[in-house]
């Protein structure tokens, strides 16, 4: 949280959002409002079916569609999108944050308007940001314009989801509300917003896990990760996201799964010295935020720890060092030992 004798800028990002089942039937229509009359459609394979939907009301201003997305946005893959993209005007991007990653990577080279339909809790929707691979190294890149200008949540598109992705994806958005109520540039209206969708997501998670096909609570779990992606874009992540960086960018891990294994033992190391985001978890998680976090966390039925995910136990000191070396941001210092005892832990 922001201290009383510091400036801090909020900048909203002009985006126009729809929200609600069905809400998918009018990306054509969004389409028209832009003014684009050629789309570059990019869907996720998991997204063919409703990209076949809005591929058939685009008609003929489809100009092209491209089916691979890949994680971390490859510029070798994008090079490949731009090929397909000749003569459009427009790109709508159905799935992920891959697929979306790809659509403002596209939208980067070309200037081209962007429409996102997002499938998954990851929230890069709402972000002005681009992460892009190349040769192993991943770059990272921050401008206005990067951000969708038009984003459609339609729950429908979620009720196919694998539990396993339901529970990483909305770990993963939670994160964000999490580490935005402990930023250095947190404001009142972000700390509105990460309690808010830390508490719809610890709601309806559960409530989606049991029922995954049930409309109303995928509304209400879908509903909730789009205010913690405007968290994301809003204030500076801190521990639990340099470490998803860190790691992730070492050992190529999967990006849900490892926020999912992060964010108890990062809760556990910073909430002692972050007394206004313990107490606003608190109120929504009840007395011990943690504990509920964990067992989210253990319940998966996928890797629970950086062992299952092949990382080396001996690497663990130098990822330490790495963060401690320079830390983002973080109501703790990370201090090596600390941060080699806290990997240890999740190895
Ligand atoms: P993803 O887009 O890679 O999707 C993971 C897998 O789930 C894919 O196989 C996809 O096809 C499938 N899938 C997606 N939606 C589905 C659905 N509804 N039903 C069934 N399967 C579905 O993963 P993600 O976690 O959404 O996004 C991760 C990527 O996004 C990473 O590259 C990450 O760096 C990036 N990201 C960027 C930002 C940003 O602000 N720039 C924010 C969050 C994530």
């Amino acid at each position: 949280m922001s201290s009383a004798d510091e400036v801090v800028v909020h900048e909203a990002l002009p985006s126009r959002v729809l929200v609600g089942p069905g809400a998918s039937d009018l990306v054509a229509d969004e389409v028209a409002r832009i003014g684009a009359g050629r789309v570059l459609l990019v869907a996720a394979p998991s997204a063919a079916g409703p990209a076949d939907r809005i591929a058939g009301a685009l008609g003929a201003r489809l100009a092209a569609r491209f089916d691979r997305p890949a994680p971390h946005t490859p510029v070798a893959v994008t090079a490949r999108a731009l090929e397909a993209a000749a003569g459009a005007d427009c790109v709508v991007a159905v799935g992920g944050g891959s697929a979306i990653g790809l659509a403002k990577a596209v939208s980067a080279r070309t200037g081209m308007p962007q429409v996102a339909v997002p499938t998954t809790y990851a929230g890069s929707e709402m972000t002005p940001v681009l992460g892009e691979t190349e040769d192993g190294v991943k770059t990272t890149r921050r401008a206005p314009g990067l951000a969708p200008g038009t984003v459609v949540y339609d729950p429908r598109l979620t009720l196919g989801m694998p539990s396993g992705l339901t529970r990483t994806s909305a770990m993963n958005a939670l994160a964000h509300a999490v580490e935005a109520l402990w930023a250095p540039d947190a404001t009142t209206v972000t700390d509105a917003l990460a309690t808010e969708a830390a508490a719809g997501i610890l709601a309806a998670l559960p409530e989606v896990l049991d029922d995954p096909t049930g409309l109303e609570g995928r509304a209400r779990l879908q509903s909730a990760a789009w205010p913690a992606g405007i968290c994301l874009a809003q204030t500076r992540m801190g521990l639990h996201h340099q470490l998803a960086h860190v790691l992730g960018g070492a050992f190529g891990l999967p990006h849900a799964e490892l926020h999912t294994m992060l964010l108890a033992h990062v809760m556990a190391f910073n909430l002692p010295s972050a007394p206004a985001a313990s107490a606003r978890l608190t109120r929504v998680a009840g007395p011990d935020p943690v504990a509920v976090v964990a067992a989210l966390a253990r319940a998966h039925r996928g890797p629970t720890r950086l062992s299952a995910l092949g990382v080396p136990r001996e690497r663990l000191r130098e990822m330490a060092e790495r963060v401690a070396a320079d830390p983002y941001p973080n109501p703790r210092r990370p201090d090596a030992d600390a941060v080699a005892e806290l990997l240890d832990a999740m190895w």
